[in-house]
C-alpha cells in the first residue's frame, strides 16, 4: 500500500501571496481600495496614472493628511490601521477600508511605493516595500502635502493570475468605471484618471456637483433626464437618497451605481427590483441608469466583514428594498404624467 505524504506547513510568503490575490482580483479592486484611502485622509484632489491597465503601473496621488514618518515601517503591514482599534469598532466606524490590509496586500502581489509628507514635516519621505516590510529607511525627499501610492508590475508573482488578466483595455475600463462611480459619489472631491503620458481621460472639477458629474462622466444624455429622490425610514434604520433617470431615457443595460455606507457594492436583489420597476415604463430590453446611496445603520450590515465582499446584504433587506422601490414607482409616475402631459400639449 502507498504510504501517505507527509504534511508539511507552507512558506510564509506563499501564504501572504495567496490571500493577497483574493483581496486584490484586478487592478481595478486595489484602485478601489487606494481611493477609499485617500477620502479616508480627507483628500479634495485625487489623480490616478495607468499604464497597461494598472497592470504595469497604478499611481494615485492625493492632498489628504499624509502619513507620519514614524508610521512608514508598519504602515504595510498586515492588519496595521489608524482607523481601528477594538474589535466594537467595527460596527460604529465610518470610515471605508478599516483592516488594515489593502497595503499589506498589494505589497505582497506589487511593487509597492510611498511618498507621503503631513503638514508637520518640512518634507516629504519616500519608501519602498516588499511583503509587507519597509526596504530599508525612508528617504527625505521633495514633495506637496499629501501621499502618492506607486504599484507596479501588480502580480508579477502570480503567472497565472497575470496571464488570466490579457486585455489591458479591460482593466482599464474596469478602473474608469471605478472611478467615475466615486467621483459621482464625492462631487466634493476631484478626481482625475489618465493613462500615462496621455490626456485625462476623466477629470472633475473640485466642489461640484452630482448631477454635474453626471453630465462630465456619462454625458447630457443622461445627465438632462435625472430625477432626485430620496427616501428614509428610522424604523429600519436607512436613508437613501440618489438620481436616477426618467421614462425618457433608457439604455441597453442598467447603469447602477451603489454605495452602502459610502462603499461602492453590488446587490443583485436591489438591482433586479429597480429593474423591475423601470419595466411598467421602458420598453422591452430597456433599462435605466441609476446612482443611489444608501446608508444604513453599521449595525445592520456587514460590507466592510471582507474585502473581497462586494455583494452585500442586510438586515431588514426586504422591507428597505421595498420601501426604496414603492419611493422610486412614485417618482417614475410623477415624471411620467409631466411627459404624457407635455408631448400631449
Ligand atoms: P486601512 O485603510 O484598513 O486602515 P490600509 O492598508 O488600506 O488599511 O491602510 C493602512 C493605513 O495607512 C491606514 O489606516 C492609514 O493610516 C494609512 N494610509 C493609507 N493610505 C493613505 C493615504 N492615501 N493617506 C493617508 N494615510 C494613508
Ligand atoms: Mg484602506
Amino acid at each position: 500500500m502507498e504510504l501517505p505524504q507527509n504534511i508539511k506547513r507552507l512558506d510564509e510568503a506563499v501564504v501572504n501571496r495567496i490571500a493577497a490575490g483574493e483581496i486584490i482580483q484586478r487592478p481595478a479592486n486595489a484602485l478601489k481600495e487606494l481611493i477609499e484611502n485617500c477620502l479616508d485622509a480627507k483628500s479634495t484632489n485625487i489623480q490616478i496614472t495607468v499604464k497597461n491597465g494598472g497592470l504595469k503601473l497604478l499611481q494615485i496621488q492625493d492632498n489628504g493628511t499624509g502619513i507620519r514618518k514614524d508610521n512608514f515601517d508598519i504602515v504595510c503591514e498586515r492588519f496595521t490601521t489608524s482607523k481601528l482599534e477594538k474589535f466594537e469598532d467595527l460596527s460604529s466606524i465610518a470610515t471605508y477600508g478599516f483592516r488594515g490590509e489593502a497595503l499589506a496586500s498589494i505589497s505582497h502581489i506589487a511593487h509597492l511605493s510611498i511618498v507621503s509628507k503631513t503638514s508637520n514635516e518640512l518634507c516629504a519621505y519616500s519608501a519602498n516595500y516588499v511583503d509587507g516590510k519597509l526596504q530599508g529607511t525612508p528617504k527625505p525627499v521633495a514633495g506637496n502635502q499629501g501621499t502618492i501610492i506607486t504599484v507596479e508590475d501588480l502580480f508579477y508573482n502570480m503567472v497565472v493570475r497575470k496571464k488570466a488578466l490579457k486585455s489591458a483595455a479591460e482593466e482599464y475600463q474596469k478602473i474608469s468605471e471605478v472611478v467615475s462611480k466615486y467621483a459621482i459619489h464625492n462631487p466634493s472631491v476631484s478626481f482625475s484618471l489618465k493613462k500615462s503620458g496621455e490626456n485625462n481621460d476623466i477629470r472633475t472639477p473640485p466642489n461640484s456637483n452630482t448631477v454635474e458629474n453626471v453630465r462630465i462622466i456619462y454625458g447630457n444624455q443622461i445627465a438632462r433626464e435625472l430625477i432626485e429622490f430620496s427616501v428614509e425610514n428610522e424604523n429600519l434604520g436607512f436613508k437613501a437618497n440618489g438620481f436616477v433617470t426618467n421614462v425618457n431615457y433608457s439604455n441597453k443595460k442598467m447603469i447602477l451605481l451603489l454605495f452602502i455606507n459610502h462603499r461602492l457594492v453590488d446587490c443583485q436583489t436591489l438591482k433586479k427590483c429597480i429593474d423591475q420597476v423601470y419595466a411598467t415604463y421602458l420598453p422591452k430590453n430597456c433599462h435605466p441608469f441609476v446612482y443611489m446611496s444608501l446608508e444604513i445603520n453599521p449595525l445592520y450590515v456587514d460590507v466592510n466583514v471582507h474585502p473581497t465582499k462586494h455583494e452585500v446584504h442586510f438586515l431588514n433587506e426586504e422591507q428597505i428594498v421595498e420601501a426604496i422601490l414603492s419611493a422610486l414607482e412614485t417618482k417614475l409616475l410623477g415624471s411620467n404624467n409631466s411627459r404624457v402631459f407635455y408631448t400631449q400639449a
